[in-house]
């Protein structure tokens, strides 16, 4: 044996098989090192989205009017199944609420598999993150309909008729960047390109905008994923979002946005110019206020 090693270090490609082996093994090692820190990197970010995501959705759950245990006994167990959906167990998640507050830390334990050599068995990564809720002031995309703001009845089949305004049930049409028939029914199947804020005063539409069978039809076509009113995805075309006013519109012509409302729309009636549907609460995109909680229109945001 020790005949054969002395043999190859006196021969040229020997010693270079030698070398080779050396730098394999310390090659195998950086990649063992490497593989170790990556997968701690790795577990890391994923556990970083898992709170970020439970955090989030947990909050979401807090946009009532009054916190109770119930209310935060299910914020919680929302927070753990989105953190679970996102790779991480149950105990390894905690969560603390604090109003409407909810703050999500997680702890993960990464095996090594290289640095075990030098007695590195694990490695422990966190996360943590605090998210808010509140209703969204301005939003992209509002229907061209204005309801009077009223408590609303949610989970029902409700009408909506053309008509004045102010009286409750009725909605009345709105003249967005423009006036007529074609504009309005463009924005009834798109949504207005603008985005609009509560406070700002948007212009009633004079025409006679009756029958908006055509246009709330079309709308209801682009849903492709066969929403309803409780199981419907966020930004579901159904989903109209309606300014309410709370101004008397007495020889007015204009309307100051007090809040959002949501309609998911199920059919248009042409005879008696109504919208059937559903008023329903959504999260969606959008600058959270955290001042205004409660609301149908609603968001999330991490704060830390
Ligand atoms: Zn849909």
């Amino acid at each position: 044996m020790g005949k054969n090693i002395r043999q190859l270090l006196n021969n040229e490609k020997g010693f270079s098989l030698i070398i080779v082996g050396i730098s394999m093994v310390f090659l195998l090692g950086i990649v063992g090192m490497i593989s170790d820190f990556g997968n701690i990197m790795l577990t890391r970010q994923k556990l970083i989205n898992a709170v970020d995501s439970g955090a989030l959705a947990g909050s979401l759950v807090l946009n009532v009017n009054q916190i109770s245990p119930d209310i935060e006994a299910k914020a919680m167990e929302k927070v753990h199944q989105v953190c679970i959906m996102n790779g991480a167990t149950e105990n390894e998640v905690f969560v603390e609420i604090v109003d409407r507050t909810i703050s999500v830390s997680a702890t993960k334990t990464v095996t090594m598999i290289f640095l075990k050599i030098f007695g590195i068995e694990n490695h422990q990564v966190s996360a943590q993150a605090t998210a808010l809720t509140g209703g969204i002031d301005s939003y992209l995309g509002i229907a061209p309909l204005s309801i009077k703001d009223q408590p609303l009845t949610y989970g029902e089949i409700s009408s909506l008729k053309f008509g004045l305004p102010d009286s409750p049930g009725n909605f009345g049409a709105l003249a967005l960047a423009g006036k007529g028939a074609s504009n309005y029914k463009n924005n009834l199947i798109n949504g207005f390109s603008q985005e609009v804020s509560i406070g700002e005063i948007l212009m009633t539409e004079p025409g006679n905008m009756s029958g908006p069978t055509d246009g709330i039809d079309e709308r209801i076509n682009k849903c492709l994923d066969g929403c309803t009113y409780d199981n419907f995805k966020p930004g579901c075309p159904k989903a109209l979002i309606i300014p309410m006013f709370d101004n008397s519109l007495q020889g007015r012509d204009e309307i100051i946005i007090t809040n959002f409302a949501v309609f998911f729309v199920d059919r248009a009636i042409s005879e008696s110019d109504e919208i059937m549907g559903y008023f329903v609460r959504m999260a969606s995109n959008g600058t959270v206020n955290p001042s205004r909680y409660n609301s149908d229109l609603y968001s999330a945001r991490l704060i830390k």
